[in-house]
């Protein structure tokens, strides 16, 4: 039996081996509460700023206080967009996004405009780039926030952050990021490209599922979603998943210590999955050719179905995804692929394949293979 190849880091990640051995130290988890004062307390307090700063430092701030945890990147995007959106509501009525942005950034977005708030969808060209034009279009004076991601799932497509943020910027409103795919794959540096809010999963950094973080630049007012205690500034209300946020915090920690490596040695394996993928009959690239994520290679094949394809792969022992593991229940295409021009026959036919560290360039030949058999098969009985 050949060993199975994972290939689906993208819809979750193994837990990195030295966040488990991190987490191996607290096999009762942290007996204290952090908002108590007495011994144990404290030890859970240490252990969230301890966190706190490695987050911070991973995502270029110096000010700890600026990141909250949360219980993953869905809600670190519905406290940004609804939270920004609500209490800065005098400065407009108006919100933009991307219109390949996650779901947990759109559903947001489209379900304020029962407050009153207008929603623009910002246009991307066939690789997934913003318009930069498109976008200066739509930020109006009045628009609130602004949310573009600093890297999509779906097809790797990294954005230009820094003159998304100038555009933005002009017009006095405030830039959400949802970084959840480029976090400890890219450098990311709040300050430096003038970044107001930014999301971060747990899990994409190789730690647990379940927690996230998000940055908010000191100054920037944001109001809650939930409302209770007053852990996480109020923001976040709520006992603290301790364990899970110490553990995040180490993650966060070796994937800032190990990007550069890591992502080198990935991005060699992408790149001759891709040749190896796109010699095969009517197979192409999907997203940025160059702008991509190290990690993410995605495709389309024509007249076969993504489902089929990722059903002959499993049976081949490779693990792909179709797209999105949070919309695969759906039958519908992807708007991400839709959005990049691509006509809903054209989109059904979608592979993803994304890396992680146990990868090697040895398995390239074996899916590369696995992908053309299943392709050739798949054509000869489809009826499309
Ligand atoms: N944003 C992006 C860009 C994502 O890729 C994902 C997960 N695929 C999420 C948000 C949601 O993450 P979670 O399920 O951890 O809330």
């Amino acid at each position: 039996m050949e060993e199975r190849i994972y290939l689906d880091h993208a819809a979750a990640m193994p837990v990195h081996p030295g966040v488990a051995r991190f987490c191996r130290q607290f096999p009762d988890g942290f007996a204290g509460n952090p908002s108590t004062i007495y011994r144990e307390g404290l030890q859970a307090q240490e252990a969230v700023a301890t966190a706190r700063e490695r987050v911070a430092a991973l995502v270029g701030t110096s000010a700890p206080d600026s990141i909250i945890f949360t219980s993953g990147a869905t809600e670190s995007n519905n406290i940004a967009i609804r939270g920004a959106a609500l209490r800065n509501r005098k400065f407009g009525k108006r919100v933009v996004a991307s219109a390949t942005e996650h779901i947990s950034v759109l559903n947001p977005a489209k379900d304020i405009q029962k407050g009153g708030f207008a929603l623009t969808l910002a246009p991307v060209d066939r690789f997934g780039t913003i318009d930069l034009d498109a976008l200066a279009a739509a930020v109006t004076p009045g628009t609130v926030i602004t949310s573009i991601h600093h890297a999509n799932n779906e097809i790797g497509t990294i954005q230009p952050i820094r003159e998304v943020s100038a555009i933005v910027h002009e017009q006095g409103g405030l830039l959400h990021v949802d970084a959840t795919d480029a976090a400890g794959r890219i450098p990311i540096d709040v300050e430096r490209d003038g970044i107001d809010l930014l999301t971060l999963s747990g899990n994409q950094l190789g730690g647990p599922d379940g927690v996230g973080a998000l940055y908010i630049r000191p100054g920037v007012r944001v109001q809650p979603v939930l409302v209770g205690g007053g852990q996480e500034r109020g923001l976040r209300p709520g006992t603290e998943n301790v364990f899970a946020i110490a553990c995040m915090g180490e993650a966060a920690r070796l994937a800032g210590e190990e990007m550069a490596g890591e992502s080198k040695r990935l991005a060699a394996i992408r790149d001759r999955l891709i040749a190896g993928i796109t010699g095969i009959e009517e197979a192409y690239l999907t997203g940025h050719p160059e702008e991509r994520l190290p990690h993410h290679a995605s495709f389309r094949f024509s007249r076969i179905e993504g489902e089929s394809i990722q059903l002959a792969m499993d049976m081949l022992g490779i693990a792909v995804a179709t797209g999105s593991a949070c919309t695969s229940r759906t039958l519908e295409a992807s708007h991400v692929l839709l959005a990049i021009g691509l006509a809903h026959a054209e989109a059904h036919g979608s592979m993803v394949a994304t890396l992680g560290r146990r990868n090697s360039m040895d398995e390239v030949p074996r899916i590369v293979g696995a992908v053309g058999e299943t392709v050739k098969r798949l054509r000869a009985i489809t009826p499309l």
